[in-house]
């Protein structure tokens, strides 16, 4: 996933949270590659389970296709029963991870702290970080939308420079709309995307703000992508259960 100064090349990354052994994560892509062949207009990266990832990769090379890890640890060794290291995921070939999502913040306690410390890691080994923000529907129906995303990025771009944050990429995903079929509007989205590019220009700077690619994850499926993606600011998307099948997730990557 690389930035471009003058334009911001659309990305749509697949999450397949826990599903697929390696032979399913395979399958899929047996069946999907020769459905994106070819395709340039938008980067293309999923993010397979742990013990799919090495496969999912091997399969990959020399395709269109990128692939990462969905979480990591931000130490490259220790006592750290369950966890993965960033050194581990770059000896295997792995320079994505997903960092910060709401599953993650909600069932294990993830803190915006430990994104942060993450987020260094990642930049320290030259790993490209999709880190995610959104808030809860009580946040948004009490009027704190624009604070509590301010907060989650302050907290995970905390001392990270411009120049460091080169390849990051941000994804917006209201809590709300994740799995639960009420995707945002465009509108709804285009908005907190702004928000969340005025924070970065505060955090960092406005050019890091211009550059830095936001994606809008939450419910996105084939039939709702293309009014999201004539958003000024939605840069791609995040796509958690749509991305499961293939032909679904090229007809998402193929949006008009
Ligand atoms: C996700 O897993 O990041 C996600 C957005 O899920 P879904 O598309 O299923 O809402």
């Amino acid at each position: 996933m690389e930035n471009s100064s003058s334009m911001r090349k659309p990305i749509i990354v697949g999450n397949w949270k826990m599903y697929k052994t390696p032979k399913e994560s395979l399958a899929f892509l047996d069946a999907f590659l020769p459905l994106v062949a070819g395709h340039e207009r938008d980067e293309i990266a999923l993010f397979p389970t742990i013990s799919s990832l090495g496969y999912v990769l091997d399969a990959l090379a020399g395709s269109n296709v990128r692939a990462g890890a969905q979480n990591m640890h931000w130490l490259d060794e220790g006592p750290y029963t369950g966890e993965t290291s960033p050194t581990m995921l770059m000896s295997i070939g792995c320079k994505h991870v997903l960092l910060g999502h709401s599953e993650q913040r909600l069932y294990f306690n993830e803190s915006y702290d430990r994104v942060n410390l993450k987020l260094k890691a990642a930049i320290n080994h030259g790993i490209t970080p999709v880190v995610c923000v959104g808030e809860l529907l009580a946040e948004r129906q009490d009027g704190k939308t624009e604070e509590v995303l301010r907060d989650q990025l302050r907290t995970a771009m905390n001392n990270i420079t411009a120049s460091e944050a080169a390849h990051l990429v941000i994804a917006y995903e209201p809590i709300w709309a994740i799995g639960t079929g009420s995707t945002a509007t465009p509108e709804i989205a285009a908005e907190a995307h702004a928000i969340i590019r005025h924070q970065l220009a505060e955090c960092c700077t406005p050019t890091l703000a211009e550059n830095t690619r936001i994606l809008y994850g939450g419910s996105v499926k084939p039939e709702n992508i293309s009014s999201l993606m004539q958003q000024d600011g939605i840069d791609g998307a995040l796509v958690g259960g749509a991305s499961l099948a293939a032909a679904n997730f090229a007809a998402i990557v193929k949006y008009a």
